[in-house]
């Protein structure tokens, strides 16, 4: 049996989106199931969209998140250049082939010209002008050095049908295919072109993509028959939705892979939510590890309709990968958004514990404990809890206990500190809560905070702490 090739074919505009991703990972993930390959090919025909540095970002993302490729531009293989530009001279003598045989045509129609036939709904289709243009007239114009673009010669009655393994049989009447260009006046080949060419020498005999290009497909068959090349088999993936409207978009600034690993999502989280937009388990599992993900995935699993990328779901997700972490692989991460704020004053592995199970990404450890620095005068209602049955009046009579109780603690740390509290209800003849929650409130004065009064006491620190109670109890006169 031949084996299966797949590939994922960017165009280095800009940071890797969510949907260039999703066709790399599921690309990958096929083929790695049906001990396939996975090919990189960069598809830089358009120099006018081109980005500096985009090439680099497609190799890193691929690499970060471990879709690793059999073959691409820096790692090599038996059917390179796979960057498009690096293949230009290929294209025009296949092109030239297409010529000989029918297929295409050269045109010579001016802008000019162009712009002057009809418009159809606010496009203007060729109308095969220069296809009955003699040989040696084209030969005459070709010689004279004047201006030219190759196009492929449609069919004009009948149909092209071909199955799509998500999307079934999709027929295509050839009348409505329009004479699209195939060699550019610059001498480059379009996308429609080369990713027929290329998935052919690159022996790709499975094309996975963007549902965008299902109704352009039968272009490209219309190509492998003129040549007789087999078909590939096409496995189309349903569009990422922003909402039940709008399409996420790069071109609208929706999220990129770089844009959601600098909010603090993690790169399993992404991968794994990634993977369920427009594909499901048969089991309905949903957080999956990429082992799993690969052991899993299937083509029967994807689905015919939109997804809409929810970034609460991710956040959700994100949240259990965090939880998952040990304290150091999460202390490492966590590094940079620490040192990069106010936290840098506090110790670390204090603030990782605090705050590793209370966040859904990494981003938003900086607002979680701002109120270690921040302490502005709050409302008094604070204290009122009815679950707790505390309020103000609990508070003033607990609150100068506390202080006494803190003050005299052996050693400041959780520990001791909570010790000390239950010491005090238990001394008190009343519930935990009825000390531990007046005290939260007076050290933080918030309603919620990640940890309790004697984790926050513990990060603030003695002197901090003490000089807290004394404000608050201040307050309640
Ligand atoms: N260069 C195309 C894109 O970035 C690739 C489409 C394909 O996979 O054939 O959308």
């Amino acid at each position: 049996m031949t084996q299966l090739r797949t590939r994922f074919a960017p165009s280095p505009t800009g940071y890797l989106h969510i949907g260039g991703l999703r066709s790399a990972l599921y690309s990958y993930l096929y083929a790695k199931k049906n001990n396939g390959k996975f090919i990189l090919r960069i598809e830089d025909t358009d120099q006018g969209r081109y980005v500096e540095g985009a090439v680099e970002i497609i190799y890193k993302t691929l690499h970060d998140t471990g879709i690793h490729y059999d073959e691409g531009p820096d790692v090599g293989g038996d059917y390179g250049p796979y960057i498009q530009s690096q293949r230009k001279n290929e294209y025009m003598h296949y092109a030239k082939q297409l010529v000989e045989s029918g297929h295409a045509y050269y045109c010579f129609c001016t802008e000019e010209r162009l712009q002057s036939l009809p418009d159809v709904n606010g496009a203007r289709r060729y109308d095969k002008h220069c296809l009955h243009l003699s040989k040696e007239e084209v030969e005459r114009r070709l010689n004279a050095g004047e201006k030219f673009v190759i196009r492929q010669n449609m069919p004009t009655t009948g149909n092209t049908t071909y199955h799509d393994a998500v999307y079934g049989d999709i027929t295509i009447e050839n009348s409505e295919l329009e004479d699209q260009i195939l060699i550019k006046s610059d001498g480059m080949p379009t996308y429609n072109f080369a990713n027929v060419i290329d998935d052919h020498l690159m022996g790709i005999n499975c094309v996975m993509r963007g549902i965008e290009y299902l109704s352009s497909t039968p272009k490209y068959n219309l190509l492998y028959d003129a040549f007789g090349w087999e078909r590939p088999m096409y496995i189309h993936m349903p569009p990422i939705m922003k909402d039940a409207q709008h399409k996420l978009s790069k071109r609208n600034g929706d999220a990129s892979y770089e844009d959601l690993i600098k909010k603090g999502f993690l790169k399993d989280a992404i991968i794994n939510y990634i993977a369920l937009l427009g594909w499901s388990p048969k089991d309905d599992s949903e957080k999956m590890s990429f082992d799993e993900l690969k052991a899993k995935f299937d083509i029967a699993g994807i689905n015919k309709s939109p997804s809409i990328f929810d970034p609460v779901k991710l956040a959700w997700l994100n949240s259990l990968y965090i939880k998952e972490m040990t304290p150091e692989e999460f202390a490492n991460y966590a590094t940079p958004w620490i040192d990069n704020c106010y936290l840098k004053d506090f110790d670390k592995a204090l603030v990782c514990k605090l705050i590793q199970s209370r966040i859904e990404t990494f981003e938003e450890i900086e607002d979680k404990l701002r109120f270690l620095v921040e302490f502005p005068p709050f409302e008094n209602s604070l204290y009122d809890n009815q679950k707790q049955k505390t309020n103000a009046d609990t508070a003033r009579e607990v609150l100068p206990l506390v202080k006494e109780k803190f003050s005299k603690v052996r050693k400041w740390d959780n520990e001791h500190l909570y010790q000390a509290l239950v010491k005090l209800a238990e001394e008190l003849g009343v519930k935990n809560g009825k000390v531990l929650w007046p005290a939260r409130i007076a050290l933080t004065g918030l309603a919620a905070t990640p940890g309790g009064a004697s984790e926050v006491a513990e990060l603030l620190g003695k002197k901090e702490t003490l000089h807290r109670l004394d404000v608050a109890i201040a307050q309640l006169q």
